[in-house]
């Protein structure tokens, strides 16, 4: 079979030997998103588990194999939940498979990953999609999805809460469908024209154009004009700068929440005097529970959250696709079709 392979900071495409179930299922890939965590391999922030490595963790295709007993038979379509937790540890106990302390390995991060004719994963970590989500979307709410209604929910989103998405990219355009759809009201700031005009087809009440990402030290007085001096509930961060994560913190509410999803090399540098009198709170999110892919798919299913794709490419142009991504060309999310 074909596979996308990382070597040293390039993508080669090549024939690699068809991976035997062993106890887990195989997957047909159908669909496979490529995310910004591609680049960070490309450029070495995150080193593979060996090299060559096939990548990709945004994948969903059709069930071909499965062991006996499997909730899934093989003909199913299927979204591929990426994470494989030891299954024992209080974490995974409780279905936090994503803060498994003894995890097994993550597809495309340290298990051989989805850009592949053919994709081996666990059967219980299959989800099953209902006819109306389509591969492609289905890809992506495997990843971007599932983290922001995993994000959500530790935030504790609300009816009738205010939401700032900052950042509107693959995340940004999930998280702010997810606020709207929780019944929040949802604020986003966009780095240019173009994604704050996608920002609000995508449902947000208001978009903020930081042109550049130049500016945040003003932010916090444009959220409170548009809040009436309150400042909002939480503040969805994407981005991950110094500048963003502070202009976060001072646009909150009273007990609001800065919910850290994105990162830089940055640190964040805060006195803690600044949260205390305000009594806010840092809420982290990493990945997602299985649940929460099965959320997202649900949410999809109903109509409540649209994947804005922007180019389907086959796996032997995954190189374009990437080079477009890191040219910060791609509105919405670049998918691998087969
Ligand atoms: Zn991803
Ligand atoms: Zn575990």
């Amino acid at each position: 079979m074909k596979a996308a392979l990382l070597y040293d900071g390039e993508v080669r495409v090549e024939d690699v030997p068809t991976p035997i179930a062993d106890g887990w299922a195989l997957v047909r890939a159908h669909a496979a998103g490529v995310c910004g965590t591609e680049l960070h391999f490309l450029e070495g922030m995150i080193p593979p588990p060996t090299t060559p490595f096939q990548l990709g963790h945004e994948i969903a295709g059709v069930v071909l194999e499965a062991p006996p007993g499997s909730a899934v038979a093989i003909g199913d379509r299927v979204a591929v939940y990426n994470f494989v937790g030891c299954g024992s540890c209080p974490a995974c106990r409780r279905g936090w498979d994503s803060i498994c302390t003894e995890p097994v390995g993550q597809l495309g991060f340290s298990l051989p990953g989805g850009f592949a004719d053919i994709v081996r994963a666990p059967a219980s970590n299959l989800v099953r999609l209902p006819d109306s989500v389509s591969f492609e979307t289905a890809a992506v709410l495997a990843c971007s999805g599932m983290s922001v209604v995993h994000a959500s929910r530790l935030a504790g989103i609300g009816v009738g809460d205010t939401v700032v998405v900052d950042g509107v990219g693959g995340v940004g355009a999930m998280a702010i469908q997810i606020a709207v759809a929780a019944g929040a009201r949802a604020i986003a700031v966009a780095d240019s024209g173009p994604r704050a005009e996608l920002a609000l087809e995508l449902g947000a009440h208001d978009a903020i154009v930081l042109e550049g990402g130049q500016g945040y030290e003003g932010l916090p007085d444009q959220i409170r004009e548009l809040t009436g001096g309150i400042g909002v509930d939480h503040y969805l961060e994407l981005v991950g700068t110094s500048g963003t994560m502070l202009a976060g913190i001072r646009s909150l509410a009273r007990r609001g929440k800065l919910v850290l999803i994105g990162y830089t090399g940055e640190h964040l540098d805060v006195h803690p005097i600044e949260l205390i009198l305000s009594e806010v709170q840092i809420v982290s999110s990493v990945a997602a529970a299985r649940r929460d892919l099965e959320t997202a798919i649900q949410l999809a299913a109903d109509g409540r959250l649209r994947v804005p794709v922007d180019t389907r490419y086959p796996l032997a142009e995954i190189g374009t696709a990437l080079e477009r991504l890191r040219a910060r060309q791609v509105r919405g999310r670049n998918v691998v079709v087969w």
